[in-house]
């Protein structure tokens, strides 16, 4: 069986060499650490869970499949997986084309059990809503979020158990001149008979040749503390969508640790280098903040900020993963692109770069599509403000 190195231990990296060590491959891991390391965007107390993709069908089975593997790894990693159920809520009618009405017609065309909202229940049910602006919209029983950096802590003590050789502290530099296989920054030549790169938003300024097609972006994460917590507990305050489209905002309920309630924000995001100095929440971003939760959640206008993180996206140009083969590097997997929503697939993400790594055929959408630059981001929850 091929020997496979691969760098990068966030939630592509590390998914894939438990996967190929299932499938019997001897397997390298290295990364920079300390892991989870603390830069990664793998590395947050929660990430949503949804199956809502609006008219998307392959996201939404991609997400059914993922869905079922958590729910796996809550059984044999233990508790990381919260099916408080997904809030989307807007501010103007469903109609057709938008979000929330595409996700109806969509899983429950595949057999899922969403509900239609109004006023009157977002009132009842939701009392932290402001139900006179957001009086629109579905929930779906299922969904939920879950504990991202404590699952990759999981995932890596799993990948040890299984006997991936993992080998924090050393960082891929370059790919090796002769051969296949890499250069570490401390230069030591590591051969192997296939290499995969998942360096998340490291991406484009580590592979130069990749420079055009990705951009690392800085996106706003808020930790509140709310006076009144009742509020905010998932039976009444499950994972939400804000009118996403438009707004660009998401959140979850109290958190089990600590109860702290995250918002962030998934637009356009500012262009930035991972390790760069800038990577603070500016004024304006918290200004901006406190204008959506008065208009829609009254009850935490004037809530502490008590955390806030700069988190990055690997994107794409157009808002799909890149999992596929380098067609002028034999030998060499690309796994990255995430455009801030593939943490919910960590249980099929490693068998999609395994099968890339062992030939087999991928989604066309995450094919090797160098110079495809569509205007706007196919995504269908990504604000495009
Ligand atoms: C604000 C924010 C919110 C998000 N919310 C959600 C959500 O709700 N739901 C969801 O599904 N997804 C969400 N995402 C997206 C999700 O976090 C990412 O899709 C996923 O974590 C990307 O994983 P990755 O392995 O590509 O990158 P990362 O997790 O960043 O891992 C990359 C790893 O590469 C390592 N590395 C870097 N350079 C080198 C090198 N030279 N050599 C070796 N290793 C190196 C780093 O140390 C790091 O460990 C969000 C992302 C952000 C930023």
């Amino acid at each position: 069986m091929d020997r496979v190195l691969v760098a990068g231990a966030g939630v592509f990296g590390v998914t894939a060499a438990i996967e190929l060590r299932e499938r019997g491959h001897p397997v390298v891991l290295i990364d920079p650490g300390p892991l989870p390391h603390p830069l990664a965007a793998s590395t947050d107390i929660s990430k949503v869970v949804r199956l809502e993709y609006g008219a998307d069908e392959p996201y939404t089975a991609l997400a059914e499949r993922a869905i079922e593997g958590w729910l796996r790894w809550n059984r044999d990693l233990g508790p990381l997986y919260h099916e408080t159920g997904l809030l989307l809520l807007r501010r103007t009618p469903l109609a057709p084309g938008t979000l929330e009405q595409d996700s109806f017609e969509m899983v429950s065309r595949r057999g899922h059990r969403p509900e239609l909202l109004d006023g009157a229940a977002v009132r009842a049910r939701f009392p932290a809503w402001n139900a006179e602006r957001y009086r629109h919209g579905i929930y779906d029983p299922e969904g939920g979020f879950v504990e991202s950096g404590k699952a990759i802590a999981r995932l890596v003590a799993e990948a040890r158990r299984l006997g991936v050789e993992l080998r924090e502290g050393v960082v891929f530099a370059r790919l090796l001149e002769q051969g296949v296989g890499i250069i570490s920054g401390a230069g030591e030549a590591m051969a192997a008979d296939q290499v995969v790169l998942a360096l998340g938003a490291w991406t484009p300024h580590a592979l130069p040749w990749l420079a055009a097609e990705f951009r690392s972006t800085g996106h706003p994460v808020f930790h509140l503390a709310p006076k009144q917590c009742d509020a905010f507990l998932p039976e009444r305050f499950p994972v939400f969508c804000a009118d996403i489209q438009n707004t660009g905002y998401y959140g979850f309920p109290a958190h089990p640790e600590g109860g702290v309630v995250k918002i962030a924000r998934h637009a356009r995001g500012r262009p930035m280098h991972p390790q760069s100095p800038q990577r603070s929440v500016t004024v304006e971003e918290t200004r901006q903040l406190r204008e959506f939760l008065a208009s829609t959640f009254p009850l935490l206008q004037d809530a502490p900020i008590v955390h806030t993180r700069i988190c990055l996206y690997c994107d794409s140009c157009d808002g799909h993963f890149w999992i596929a083969r380098d067609p002028d590097r034999p030998g060499v997997v690309v796994a990255s692109g995430d455009s801030g929503h593939a943490f919910k697939f960590a249980p099929v993400l490693g068998p999609l770069i395994a099968d890339a790594v062992q030939g087999r055929p991928g989604q066309s959408r995450f094919a090797w599509r160098p110079g495809l630059h569509p205007a706007r981001w196919e995504e269908a929850t990504r604000s495009q403000t």
